[in-house]
């Protein structure tokens, strides 16, 4: 199919942001075209259905503030809500405000090039159906596409291999299996800790040690929850100027003006609020002072430690590859216990990487492991990932992928330099899952591009696009706050170091999203100064 007539808008995305896209362009009067490669709305939460999986941000403040009406219609059942929940909850919103009806799901766009001639995007999906727009709006996902680790053997395998992104939404049969777990990021967590009890047996294989804190979760009533509608007013605004997003902030003096005494009681506090406020919400100075860092990772690897009882398995569960909080801390709710049962093994693959796989299951050390099923929760090609597999090209024809394989660019992480027109929601370099609340940064930057293309109608204006000038003033900020922090010195997909070959530069804008938001307030109220406009 071709539209005959340009189309305003085409958006990619029926997450979080994809929906909100559609909502705010749907209000502008805009005429477009909305694709999802899922069967339905949810992005993330569509696609992770794995078992355990679990949002960190408390339920009021992961959510959508744009309706009074919404907020007041839907109550959360718990303090941390199961991805289930999360799925249902942004179902709930697409049937409220009729959104579905502007999608194309089971639709993957595979080509997108701009004609300088036309100033039009052209854009196609796998299947070869073809759309013209005058802006292309991404909301593809900074985590949605998934790392499969290159091992040998793949096809070898005879049993069931699963990557958590890609879970069969009809679920996987675990009962009384022997089952391996690849991966113990955020997500391989949530499933070990999940799984443990029903499997027959498990081997994890952990690379790294994470410092995973206790999630303190909490069930709702109706009547329960109304504590936290009570509060909505101040928590809306309040995250749009939070370090994160999250309706706490770092509240602690400076590190050296408390006694040890005062400190490790801070951090007792923290621990027992059981959320990703002793990251975020804790001592700052933890994230750019190595000394201060040091101290605050002991006191975790403490608490790891006291859960696991056998000695081997305590030591490598203990995390010394990097310092907290410079890789995304994860909540637990059961992760170090599931080891001190007699059917989850622990392998260490750091030293010994896993080797490949055979028909029967997994290589280690010349060692076979066999398995019915083999869990890979091996992360996401995150950040670039999802445009950059969409051959999305500008003008004269370059290529975001090329361009992206060399150097990670953008301005404020919603548009490239030589891409006009083009929108990336939760793209590199702006605040995003790695230091946000999510909920929190998209729709900050949904809005930014709504305002934007707005503006745009409003100046008969058609084209936008930053200069190199404002790209690389954008690129040096953000270098310069993310070089003063101890995260760039951590390997993990914070930087891209997950993926070989991918040029490494800290893929999450650190300065903070309030601070965020005041510099893209700026842009626009300097009628987009720094961005060629035609
Ligand atoms: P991840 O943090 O990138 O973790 C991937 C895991 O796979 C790591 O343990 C990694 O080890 C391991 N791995 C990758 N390749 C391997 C190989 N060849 N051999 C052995 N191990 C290998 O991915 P994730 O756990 O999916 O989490 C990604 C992000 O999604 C999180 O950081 C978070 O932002 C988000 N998330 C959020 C939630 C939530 O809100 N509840 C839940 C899940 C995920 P190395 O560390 O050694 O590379």
């Amino acid at each position: 199919m071709q539209n005959s007539k340009p189309l305003d808008a085409i958006v990619v995305g029926a997450g979080i942001a994809g929906l909100y896209a559609v909502y705010r362009l749907r209000q502008m009067g805009l005429d477009f075209q909305a694709f999802d490669a899922a069967s339905d709305v949810g992005g993330t939460w569509w696609w992770n259905c794995y078992p355990g999986a679990r949002v960190d941000s408390q339920s009021y403040v992961y959510q959508y503030w744009f309706s009074d009406e919404l907020l007041e219609e839907w109550d959360w059942s718990e303090r941390f809500p199961a991805q289930g929940e999360t799925e249902k909850y942004l179902s709930f919103v697409a049937d409220k405000f009729d959104l579905r009806k502007h999608y194309e799901f089971d639709t993957r766009i595979a080509h997108a090039s701009w004609d300088e001639a036309t100033a039009l995007w052209t854009v196609e999906t796998e299947a070869g159906e073809r759309y013209t727009a005058r802006y292309f709006v991404s909301c593809a996902g900074m985590l949605s596409t998934p790392k499969v680790p290159p091992f040998e053997g793949h096809e070898k395998y005879q049993g069931v291999i699963a990557h958590t992104a890609r879970w069969p939404r009809e679920g996987i049969d675990l009962k009384g299996k022997r089952v391996g777990v690849v991966g113990t990021g955020a997500t391989g967590i949530q499933v070990i800790q999940t799984i443990a009890g029903e499997v027959g047996h498990m081997t994890v294989f952990q690379r790294t040690a994470q410092y995973a804190v206790r999630m303190n979760n909490e069930r709702y009533t109706h009547e329960t929850f109304q504590k936290w509608r009570d509060q909505y007013p101040e928590l809306k605004d309040k995250v749009h100027h939070t370090f994160a997003g999250f309706a706490f902030d770092f509240y602690l003096p400076a590190w050296s003006e408390h006694t040890p005494e005062q400190r490790r009681a801070e951090m007792e506090k923290l621990w027992a609020d059981g959320s990703l406020a002793i990251w975020v919400g804790g001592y700052q100075e933890s994230l750019v002072d190595p000394a201060i860092n040091e101290e605050v990772s002991e006191f975790v690897r403490e608490k790891i430690r006291a859960q696991v009882k056998d000695p081997v398995k305590r030591e490598i569960l203990t995390p010394r590859a990097y310092g907290f909080g410079t890789y995304r801390v994860p909540l637990e709710n059961g992760y170090y216990e599931a080891f001190n049962r007699d059917n989850v093994d622990l392998v260490d693959v750091r030293k010994t990487p896993i080797e490949r796989f055979t028909e029967k299951g997994l290589v280690v050390d010349g060692k076979e492991y066999e398995f019915d099923v083999v869990i890979l929760a091996t992360g996401f090609d995150a950040g670039t990932g999802a445009l950059a597999r969409m051959d999305v090209r500008g003008r004269d024809g370059r290529s975001l992928t090329e361009l992206w394989n060399q150097d990670i660019r953008s301005t404020l992480g919603l548009q490239v330099h030589g891409f006009p027109n083009l929108f990336t929601v939760a793209g590199p370099l702006a605040p995003s899952t790695a230091f946000c609340n999510m909920t929190t940064c998209l729709q900050q930057q949904v809005d930014w591009v709504a305002d934007c293309i707005d503006w745009l109608r409003v100046h008969d204006k058609h084209v936008i696009e930053p200069t190199a000038e404002k790209e690389n003033w954008w690129v040096s900020h953000h270098d310069e706050v993310a070089n003063a922090t101890l995260l760039v010195k951590t390997e993990s997909w914070y930087t891209g170091a997950n993926i070989e070959g991918k040029p490494r530069r800290l893929l999450s804008y650190i300065g903070g999203v309030g601070n965020y938001r005041d510099i893209c307030d700026q842009v626009k109220e300097s009628g987009y100064e720094g961005f060629a406009v035609a």
